[in-house]
């Protein structure tokens, strides 16, 4: 005697090809996908964050040199490299 099943597959709800990952709406490859999205774009907001604090700490800096002509760049670059550079609760605080 013959048994017939059917086994009803729920399609991932975002690229509607793939089988959802057990107890989600998306397959693995979706989830994976948005994981990596969503840590690429906290990095990037991250760097970009720091580049801001950065450019904020060096303007800071040079504003308390007091008559900035005269340098050389071999001085400036020097003061660049020597300037503290944002701190974290410089960070946490904006
Ligand atoms: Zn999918």
């Amino acid at each position: 005697m013959a048994e017939n099943s059917t086994v009803i597959v729920e399609l991932c709800s975002r690229c509607n090809k793939n089988p959802r990952a057990h107890g989600h709406d998306w397959c693995k490859s979706c989830k994976a996908e948005a994981e990596r999205n969503y840590r690429d774009s906290a990095e990037k907001r991250a760097y970009l964050r720091g580049k801001e604090e950065m450019r904020r700490a060096l303007a800071a800096a040079f504003l308390q040199i007091g008559g900035a002509g005269g340098f050389s760049q071999v001085e400036i670059s020097n003061m660049i490299m020597q300037a503290p550079g944002p701190q974290w609760s410089d960070a946490q605080s904006n």
